[in-house]
C-alpha cells in the first residue's frame, strides 16, 4: 500500500477507501493507493499550517540551503525516479529521465531564492521618508497534479513555493503516485522541517476538501479542462489565489518553404512521445498546400519505425497508454475518425507490442484529410493520434489555430523569417516553437497556455512562480524627523 506523507513521515490516513496502482506494461495490479477523506486532507493541512509558521521565518539561506541539498538528493537518484515514473506512468526509460530533468530545472532555479525573492527599496520619497517592497509567503498552498508527468508537473510548483516560506499539500494523480512520493521523503532527507511539504493521495473527495479548506491560500492545478475550470471556479469562489492549466490541442503549421524532412521527424517526436500523453504534444499538422501528399507521405515513413512496447525494453520509442480504460478510449476515437471519413494512413490498433499481451497497448495511428467537424479534430484525445488537416494558405492556416478552444502550445515549420515573425505575433496561444515542436520553457521563463488551456492569469514557474507564490507588502517608513508637523487630515504627499 502506498501511504500518504503527513508531517515528515509516510501515514495512513483514516478512509478506507483505495484506489488501484497498474503497472501499464504489463496489465497487472501492482499496488493500491489510500484515497484521502476530508478529515485526512484536514490533518495534512493543519500539518502544513503549523510547519508554514516556523518556515516562513527560516532565512532565505537557510531555505536555499534545503533546496541546494534536495537538488543534490534528485540529481543523484535520478535513474530511480525515472524508473519509478514508468513503472506507472508507462512512458520509456529515456522520456521519464527527461521528465526528470526539466523538474530538476525548477528546482535548480528554486535555489536561487536569495534573489528571486528581493524587494525594492527607495530612498527618500520624501523628506527623510524611506520606502521598500518585500514580498512575503502566503502560507500553505495546494498543488493537485495529473497522471502525464507524476514528477514534473509536481516540480513546476513545490520548489518555489517552498523556497518562498509557504507550506505545501500536494495531491498528486491517483493513476502513478510512487514517483512523486518519493519526492517527498527526498525533501525530508534534504533537511526541509516536518510539516513543509505534505502529500494527500486521493481524488475528487480531497481536491475538494483542499478547494474548501480556509486554511489554504492558493492553488496550482494541472489536468484536464473541465476539471482545471471546475477548481478555479470553486477556489476562487473560497477566494483563493488560483492558477488551473488545463488541456489542448496543439496544431504544427507548416508552411511549403519548409524543411519537410526536419517537419516530418518533429512531427512524429511530437505527436507519438509518450504515447501523445503530453499536455504539448502535436495532435494536429496543419499542411499547408502544395505540400500535403509529401508531407503525409514523410511522416507514415517513420511513424512506420516507431517501435512500441514496454517502456523499459532496449530499442522501444513509446510506450502504452496509461489505463485500459483510457486506452479503450483513445481507441473508440480512432474508430470514429474512420466513421466520419478520414483516412487512416497508419491504424495502430493492430500493434504488435515489444511487451506483455496484456498491457494498454494502442500503436501510433495518423490521419488524413482531418476536417474540423471531425471529433479526432475537436477533442482532445491525448493518445498516438496525429491528424493532418490540408489548408490553402498561411491565412487559413492562423485562422484554424486561432479558432481552437485551446492555447496551450504551437509551433511553425518554415523558412521565412518573416513569415515565423508574423505567426508568432498573430497565434493565440501562449506557447509558440519556430521549428521547434514542443516549445516547453525553461524553468527560468513561465510555462502556460491561453484560453481553455489556463485559468487564472499567472504561469508556472519562472518570476510568475515567485509572484505566484508570494504577495506583495510596501512600506513607508520614517526615523529621526525632529520636526513633528503636527495633526494633518489631508492625503500624504511628498515634501
Ligand atoms: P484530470 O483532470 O483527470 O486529473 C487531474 C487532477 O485532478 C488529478 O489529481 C485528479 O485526481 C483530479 N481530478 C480528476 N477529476 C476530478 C474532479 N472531477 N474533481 C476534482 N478533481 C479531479 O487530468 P489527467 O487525466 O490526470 O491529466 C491529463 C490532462 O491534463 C490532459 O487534459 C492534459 O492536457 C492536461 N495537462 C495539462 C498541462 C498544462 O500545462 N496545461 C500539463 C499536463 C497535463
Amino acid at each position: 500500500m502506498i501511504s500518504h506523507f503527513v508531517d515528515g513521515k509516510p501515514w495512513t490516513g483514516g478512509s478506507v477507501r483505495q484506489g488501484e496502482v497498474y503497472d501499464p506494461a504489463t496489465g497487472r495490479l501492482t499496488g493500491h493507493v489510500p484515497l484521502a477523506s476530508a478529515a485526512d486532507v484536514a490533518v495534512a493541512v493543519d500539518a502544513a499550517s503549523r510547519a508554514a509558521r516556523a518556515w516562513r521565518d527560516a532565512s532565505l539561506a537557510k531555505r536555499g540551503a534545503v533546496m541546494f541539498a534536495f537538488r543534490e538528493i534528485v540529481n543523484a537518484r535520478r535513474d530511480r525516479l525515472a524508473a519509478a515514473i514508468t513503472a506507472e506512468h508507462g512512458k520509456v526509460l529515456a522520456d521519464a529521465a527527461g521528465e526528470v530533468q526539466r523538474g530538476l530545472e525548477v528546482i535548480e532555479y528554486a535555489c536561487g531564492i536569495p534573489s528571486l525573492q528581493r524587494g525594492a527599496f527607495s530612498e527618500n520619497v520624501s523628506t527623510e521618508v524611506d520606502s521598500y517592497s518585500l514580498r512575503q509567503p502566503l502560507g500553505v498552498v495546494a498543488v493537485i497534479s495529473p497522471f502525464n508527468f507524476p514528477v514534473m508537473v509536481p516540480l513546476w510548483f513545490v520548489p518555489i513555493a517552498i523556497a518562498c516560506g509557504n507550506a505545501v499539500v500536494l495531491k498528486p494523480s491517483e493513476k502513478d503516485p510512487s514517483a512523486p512520493t518519493l519526492l517527498a521523503e527526498w525533501f525530508a532527507e534534504a533537511g526541509l522541517p516536518d510539516g513543509v511539504f505534505n502529500i494527500v493521495h486521493g481524488d475528487k473527495e480531497a481536491v475538494d476538501a483542499l478547494l474548501e479548506s480556509p486554511a489554504v491560500r492558493a492553488v496550482s492545478f494541472v489536468g484536464s479542462t473541465p476539471v482545471a475550470r471546475y477548481v478555479y471556479q470553486r477556489g476562487t469562489m473560497a477566494g483563493k489565489r488560483v492558477q488551473a492549466l488545463g488541456g489542448a490541442k496543439n496544431h504544427m503549421v507548416v508552411l511549403p518553404d519548409a524543411d519537410l524532412d526536419l517537419a516530418a521527424d518533429a512531427a512524429v517526436s511530437a505527436g507519438f512521445g509518450s504515447a501523445g500523453e503530453r499536455c504539448m504534444a502535436i495532435s494536429v499538422v496543419v499542411a499547408v498546400e502544395p505540400v500535403a501528399d509529401d508531407l503525409v507521405s514523410r511522416i507514415a515513413t517513420r511513424v512506420a519505425e516507431v517501435r512500441t512496447g514496454d517502456g523499459r525494453r532496449a530499442g522501444c520509442d513509446m510506450g502504452p497508454l496509461v489505463t485500459g480504460a483510457h486506452r479503450d478510449r483513445v481507441t473508440s476515437y480512432v474508430e470514429a475518425g474512420i466513421a466520419a471519413g478520414a483516412t487512416a494512413v497508419v491504424d495502430g490498433r493492430g500493434v504488435e507490442p515489444a511487451g506483455e499481451r496484456d498491457g494498454f497497448w494502442l500503436g501510433p495511428t495518423l490521419f488524413d484529410h482531418v476536417t474540423p467537424d471531425m471529433s479526432i479534430y475537436t477533442d482532445e484525445i491525448f493518445g498516438p493520434v496525429l491528424s493532418v488537416v490540408r489548408v490553402a494558405s498561411y491565412d487559413e492556416a492562423l485562422a484554424l489555430v486561432n479558432s481552437s478552444e485551446y492555447g496551450n502550445g504551437t509551433a511553425i515549420f518554415t523558412n521565412d523569417g518573416g513569415a515565423a515573425r508574423r505567426f508568432q505575433h498573430e497565434v493565440e496561444v501562449g506557447m509558440v516553437g519556430v521549428n521547434v515542436p514542443i516549445p516547453v520553457p525553461m524553468a527560468y521563463f513561465s510555462f502556460g497556455g491561453w484560453k481553455a488551456s489556463l485559468f487564472g492569469d499567472t504561469h508556472a514557474h519562472g518570476r510568475d512562480g515567485v509572484h505566484f507564490f508570494t504577495r506583495g507588502k510596501v512600506v513607508t517608513s520614517r526615523w529621526l524627523d525632529p520636526r513633528h508637523g503636527g495633526v494633518n487630515l489631508g492625503f500624504p504627499t511628498q515634501s
